[in-house]
């Protein structure tokens, strides 16, 4: 988007500072956000009110507050620092240790140098801050959040137990944060209730409404930057293995699945479990290998860097896209992508129970894996099929980018 390429660069400001300078407007904005999402969110917990922003002047605990009263991981890293695309490097690019970016001890899916330190003060393209931001809420900032997670701020933030997630991944609590079922059908609501216990709506309102306050009170870094947490999670709903919670699976046969738990026979749900979580990785992966390899090529006329073109005129963001179109467009598509992912990708990874698909260690060589296994046919039919989910994204996430410039 030119309006995002050609903004002019912007100061780097830690939290702290932007927080300090606030604090009495962010107080009075966080109370008015949270009226207005007890009254229209699809699903939502209230916050509990010992967890206010206050506005107290305490600059020791100013970004600990706010962490707790916007509800994310306290351990949250939330520094300065710009993640850049694959081969992607700019001049005297100082490193910063992976430790400071993420919370996880898992950190083999991240390229260190791609990392570097930004000191407060200097100048930085916008597009670069907000680019960074968007990969940012898979470095830990809504891991731990449930009663059941073993945390002591998660029996505090009152999202209750998580509903659903795959227990083998080291970042498997952050799940009903990231996906969301709005579209299924009335029977499977009544009979799976968990299934509508989902945060992501939350999570794409408060960062646009961050950034919109940042923009307004003149503090661009931070307005670029809650626009690429946001931004996040529309890219997620692109997905569709995170909009409904079984894709090529019919109502019934989630039912069927949901009955025998009941019943007490939870290895199906948990063989459920694990094939949906299989395959939403090996897509995701899939996706990532391709992008990256192109990016790292210079080719940047591939079909995938291509269906990201942003078309005008953008649509107009309203507060109910998220569910009623993002997700929408998404879940529609879920049992095409199913079928694509079992007609080109090895059984194993997608169609056994018993296989963890993170535990095969196949992702380096999963471009050529789909290549052998299923030809240019198979590989060209699931390239487009990403392609087109990307073109989603590219028109849901222009719309949500312009709505908060609006603000500026
Ligand atoms: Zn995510």
């Amino acid at each position: 988007m030119p309006e995002v390429r050609d903004a002019a660069p912007v100061k780097v400001e830690s939290l702290q500072s932007f927080l300090l300078a606030n604090e009495e407007a962010l107080a009075t904005h966080l109370q008015n956000d949270e009226a207005w999402m007890q009254e229209n969110l699809w699903n939502y917990q209230p916050r509990p009110q010992d967890l206010a922003f206050a506005a107290t002047g305490n600059e020791k605990d100013v970004v600990m507050r706010f962490k707790r009263a916007i509800r994310i991981n306290p351990e949250a890293r939330l520094g300065l620092y710009a993640q850049l695309p694959p081969s992607y490097r700019l001049d005297n690019m100082v490193p910063i240790t992976l430790k400071e970016v993420s919370v996880f001890n898992d950190l083999a899916h991240m390229n260190p140098d791609e990392f570097m330190r930004l000191q407060p003060g200097q100048t930085i393209a916008p597009l670069h801050v907000a680019v960074s931001a968007n990969d940012e809420p898979d470095h830990g900032l809504d891991i731990g959040l449930f009663t059941d997670s073993g945390t002591a701020y998660g029996k505090e933030y009152g999202f209750g137990e998580q509903a659903f997630g795959n227990p083998n991944l080291e970042y498997g609590t952050q799940a009903p944060f990231h996906m969301a079922f709005y579209h299924e059908s009335p029977v499977l609501y009544a009979l799976g209730g968990f299934l509508k216990r989902t945060y992501p709506e939350m999570r794409i309102y408060q960062y646009q409404s961050l950034a919109r306050f940042a923009f307004a009170q003149g503090h661009d870094y931070w307005g670029w930057r809650f626009m690429g947490l946001g931004l996040h999670y529309i890219g997620d709903f692109s997905n569709p293995y995170h909009v409904t919670p079984v894709p090529g699976n019919s109502t019934l046969s989630t039912l069927w699945v949901g009955l025998l738990n009941l019943l007490g026979l939870p290895d199906a749900q948990k063989e459920a479990t694990q094939l949906v979580s299989n395959r939403h990785t090996v897509l995701e992966e899939f996706q990532s290998q391709l992008m990256t390899l192109q990016l790292q090529e210079g080719n940047h006329e591939h079909e995938t860097l291509k269906s990201l073109a942003v078309e005008y005129p953008v649509n107009q963001y309203r507060h109910t896209d998220p569910v009623n179109l993002f997700s929408k467009v998404s879940a529609d598509k879920a049992d095409h992508v199913h079928h694509v992912l079992a007609d080109t990708i090895p059984h194993a990874y997608v169609m056994d129970v018993n296989v963890e698909y993170t535990d095969l260690d196949a992702t380096d060589e999963l471009l050529d894996t789909v290549k052998l296994e299923s030809g240019d046919a198979g590989f060209n039919q699931l390239t487009n099929t990403v392609s087109d989910l990307l073109a989603d994204f590219s028109r849901h996430g222009s719309a949500y980018v312009q709505h908060i410039l609006q603000a500026k």
